[in-house]
């Protein structure tokens, strides 16, 4: 029998004998990273020409929440990972305040590709990439998605105007708040947006 063969076959055994939590758990790994093989050579649309690396999104599977942002910054196209510049600082910084714990939320964006200078992304991209999402949010399985400004509401709610949407869950699991480069340039906003998370903080655990 080849090595691969009997890596299968062990495998196989091994899940036989896995209480049915443990399977779910290690499919929804398995699951996601197919996916993030498939964002990271994913061709469907021109951002895959200037990006350094795809930021496919971080976190555990199943997480009880989710936060879903714009696009990949400079810093997340150099390291491959959500969040990590001044906005994913600034949202460290939230996230403490509002006691939730970073590692225990799936963290990803809309677009998983850098658009040139972090211009808008363009609908035809946010079109082509929104299925990577929705796919993420099936094995995520997250109770809370909290959309991080106008870019995530629109691609997810088809709504737009963050005052207008914050503070409502829309479609039983889907929350709006600003999205922490807003945050950065308008610092008066970090109390709401504080008190926003701390409010899906409560809600995750009903
Ligand atoms: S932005 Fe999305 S659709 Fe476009 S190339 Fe990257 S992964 Fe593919």
């Amino acid at each position: 029998m080849s090595d691969r063969v009997q890596r299968v076959s062990a495998i196989q055994k091994e899940s036989l004998s896995m209480p049915e939590d443990k399977k779910l758990l290690r499919m929804n790994r398995e699951d996601l990273r197919h996916l993030e093989d498939a964002i990271s050579t994913c061709r469907l649309c021109p951002l895959w020409q200037g990006r350094t690396l795809a930021v496919p999104g971080a976190g555990p599977a199943p997480a009880r929440m989710m936060l879903v942002g714009e696009a990949p910054g400079r810093e997340e196209d150099l390291s491959g990972k959500p969040f990590v510049g001044r906005g994913g600082r600034l949202l460290d910084r939230a996230l403490q305040q509002a006691g939730l714990d970073r590692s225990e939320i799936f963290i990803t964006s809309v677009i998983k590709c850098r658009p040139p200078n972090n211009r808008k992304p363009l609908k035809k991209e946010t079109t082509s990439c929104l299925p990577y999402l929705e796919a993420q949010i099936k094995i995520v399985r997250p109770k809370v998605v909290c959309l991080l400004g106008n870019t995530a509401a629109a691609a997810v709610l088809g709504r737009q105007g963050i005052q207008a949407l914050r503070g409502r869950i829309w479609q039983e699991r889907f929350a709006v708040t600003y999205h922490p480069a807003a945050v950065l340039r308008n610092k008066n906003l970090m109390a709401d947006f504080v008190s926003d998370l701390e409010r899906l903080n409560s809600l995750q655990d009903k």
